[in-house]
């Protein structure tokens, strides 16, 4: 029989291998491939062959077989040359954190079973909450599985907020059709709220960007019109502080002067872009964000803890209980009900998510957080400087760290393409709302160097000539 609980030896044996790990990450992490050999094929038969369930294994021989399958198959995104989507390097000390998270579980639902884990969160999400510039003795916030949970989670509050019956009698009970406003650029997750949420997607109105990639806010205040006139009930503005495809910007503090006058709830979708707001200097760009009603902020992109690490945050305190508050006879009551987690949020069982943030900023420091993202904005730059120099066209989407560009008669998924089968640099494509495509390569590392930058200008080279 094998035992559930560990001796001495065994937990050596997993320390040990666990060291060597994170040893042979840390040190040859850019000798390793990029991109796997194996990608999808053969994977079924190979788990299948792997894991039948039928008699007891060892932890040593589990790890092994994880990370055979995993390095076999899977695109490292933790590698200094994936320039790809918001996937971030982890930094280890968030490893660290989630290793003591899975030991010691607190059930961080509610107050009275884990009154300094929820302390903790709370302490963390205060020190953001203050860099979005919210006066935090009346802001509030939660950590969200991530920036999907956190958008929906405020498209419900503006909701609910805007139409205070709407958590008793539903969205059928209105006498129009609630209507919100994205940019044309902005995250899909608002398509998902919005059928998750009852409103259907066509509730869901993709306002223009302009050449910059920026809601256009003259569209916005026509559209709001228009909808009003139909007989439609506007209740929601997005803006996006760092746009998924293409890094741009909207201009935050314009749409808070429309959902102002149209008394619309303000929501600033920042879920990547926020690490800007650690730097005094970037969060310039995102000027107007403390006028919005929520922030949606994952710490799991660009301040680069593990996932999943989303946080939202309200300028108001007691939004959140009108969408989230239940009474139960079954959960032990705790001072403060208003302040209990599991009555604020969508989540019940609540992973303790805030460690990996404390302890990753603890660590850092918000100087220390600074000189990352704006090392990685540096290198952004840098990067542009050097595909200008070997003749390709850089696009002004962004100030941030998200660099498109083409070459005319280059044929964009081609040169995507040929990149991911040598497998030493990733890159990927994005097509603009108006039906062009571009190359897009993100600095997701906080560990990249400009060599790193060459050797994705060099196998940009080769995959051209190559064409
Ligand atoms: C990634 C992203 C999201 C979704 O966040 P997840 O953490 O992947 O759920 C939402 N909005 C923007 C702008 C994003 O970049």
């Amino acid at each position: 029989m094998m035992s559930n609980n560990w001796s001495r030896d065994q937990i050596t044996d997993v320390l040990v291998r666990l060291e060597q790990l994170a040893e042979s990450r840390l040190q040859q992490l850019r000798e390793h491939r990029l991109v796997s050999d194996g990608g999808a094929d053969g994977l079924t038969q190979a788990i299948a062959e792997t894991f039948d369930f039928k008699e007891p294994q060892s932890t040593a021989v589990l790890i092994e077989s994880v990370l055979g399958l995993l390095e076999a198959h899977d695109l490292d995104s933790t590698h200094p040359r994936y320039f790809g989507l918001f996937n971030p390097a982890a930094l280890p000390i968030g490893a660290v954190a989630d290793a003591l998270v899975a030991m010691l579980n607190p059930q961080v639902g509610t107050r009275g079973h884990a009154p300094a884990a929820v302390a903790l969160e709370d302490h963390a999400l205060a020190f953001f909450a203050a860099r979005i510039g919210y006066d935090v003795s009346r802001s509030d916030a939660h950590f969200t599985s991530g920036g999907q949970e956190a958008n929906t989670t405020a498209v419900a509050v503006a909701l609910n907020h805007v139409f205070p019956n709407v958590a008793v009698e539903g969205v059928r009970a209105l006498s129009g059709q609630p209507t919100l406003y994205v940019s044309d650029a902005a995250h899909h997750s608002f398509q998902k709220a919005a059928k998750l949420l009852g409103l259907g997607v066509t509730a869901v109105r993709e306002v223009a960007s302009g050449a910059d990639g920026a809601m256009s806010v003259e569209a916005l205040a026509e559209a709001v019109m228009r909808d009003r006139n139909a007989g439609a009930l506007p209740f929601l503005v997005v803006g996006t502080a760092g746009s998924t495809g293409t890094g741009s910007i909207d201009q935050l503090a314009q749409i808070a002067d429309v959902a102002e006058r149209e008394e619309l709830w303000f929501h600033t979708d920042a879920a990547w872009g926020g690490g800007a707001l650690m730097s005094d200097r970037l969060r310039q760009l995102f000027a107007g964000i403390e006028r919005a009603d929520s922030v949606t902020w994952d710490a799991h992109k660009w301040l680069s803890v593990p996932m999943g690490a989303g946080m939202v945050f309200f300028r108001e305190r007691a939004d959140t209980a009108n969408v989230f508050s239940v009474t139960t006879g079954y959960v032990p009551t705790v001072g403060d009900q208003g302040g209990e987690p599991y009555l604020r949020t969508l989540q019940w069982s609540r992973r303790f998510i805030g460690l990996k943030v404390l302890m990753a900023l603890a660590q850092l420091g918000l100087s220390g957080y600074q000189r990352m993202v704006e090392h990685q904005v540096e290198m952004g730059d840098l990067l542009r400087d050097k595909l200008l120099q070997s003749g390709w066209q850089v696009r002004k989407d962004s100030a941030l760290p998200v660099v498109c560009f083409e070459r005319e008669g280059v044929d964009t998924e081609a040169v995507v393409a040929a990149l991911h089968a040598r497998g030493q640099v990733w890159v990927s494509s994005i097509i603009y709302p108006h039906g062009a495509s571009a190359i897009r390569a993100c600095i997701t590392s906080y560990d990249v160097r400009t060599a790193d930058l060459d050797a994705l200008v060099a196998e940009l080279a080769l995959a051209t000539d190559n064409l």
